[in-house]
């Protein structure tokens, strides 16, 4: 998991920024809003994704690129929601990176898209350094990883923009405190949003995917201007 950061120089990210910064563009002149979804295996992100489809598919229209090891898992689960899903396999790499979303944006039509969800490599680290042009930067944790997994990755909450502590409803079962979890993510990162969200309380949900569509009306405002 942590090859890169041995094999890769500097010049790797920059080039990697590069690229981010035209899929920012490209992003942008579409008017399409993106977010990039990190966090562990397990931590429920495909699930907390497909909620947020299902309930803004009518209103608006969302792309999903699922990025995982074995890619093809996820994305037939978003398929099933009907919205356009794109697959990239990162086959070793235990991350995505600026260049393979590049090329799966080849594939989305970008005119007919206003919000992307991106699902990033199950890991907490390596995507950390690699921006792919998103707008907003989400990490969920789940309780099950238990409550030191935050500060033993300092780097994804300090570079987040949103954090989303799941599966609070068997906090207790797991003996972690999901409280004590959001106040060692606001050490890290002060300023940073703090949702805690179970796949079987809607009204937890809501306000992930009110997060989404606050952001995304922003974006189509300030394409308009
Ligand atoms: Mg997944
Ligand atoms: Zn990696």
């Amino acid at each position: 998991m942590l090859m890169h950061v041995i094999h890769m120089g500097h010049d790797v990210f920059k080039a990697n920024d590069k690229i981010a910064e035209k899929n920012r563009k490209t992003l942008d002149k579409h008017g399409v809003f993106s977010v990039n979804v990190m966090g562990a295996i397990g931590s429920g992100k495909t699930t907390l994704i497909e909620e947020a489809v299902r309930h803004l598919k009518d209103k608006y229209k969302p792309a999903v690129i699922a990025g995982d090891v074995i890619a093809e898992m996820d994305a037939s689960r978003f398929r099933k929601l009907g919205v356009p899903t794109i697959p990239v396999n990162t086959g070793k790499e235990c991350h995505l990176d600026a260049k393979l979303v590049e090329k799966a944006l080849d594939e989305i039509d970008l005119d007919n898209t206003d919000l992307l969800i991106i699902e990033n490599v199950g890991n907490l680290i390596c995507p950390v350094d690699f921006k792919l042009g998103e707008h907003l930067r989400v990490v969920v944790v789940s309780v099950t990883e238990g409550d030191d997994i935050i500060l033993k990755h300092p780097m994804i909450f300090k570079t987040s923009e949103l954090a989303i502590i799941n599966k609070v409803d068997i906090a207790h079962a797991v003996d972690v405190d999901a409280e004590k979890m959001r106040e060692d993510i606001l050490s890290l990162n002060p300023d940073i949003p703090v949702i805690l969200t179970s796949k079987h309380d809607w009204e937890s949900l809501e306000t992930w995917i009110s997060f989404i569509e606050l952001g995304l009306r922003r974006a189509q405002e300030a394409q308009r201007k």
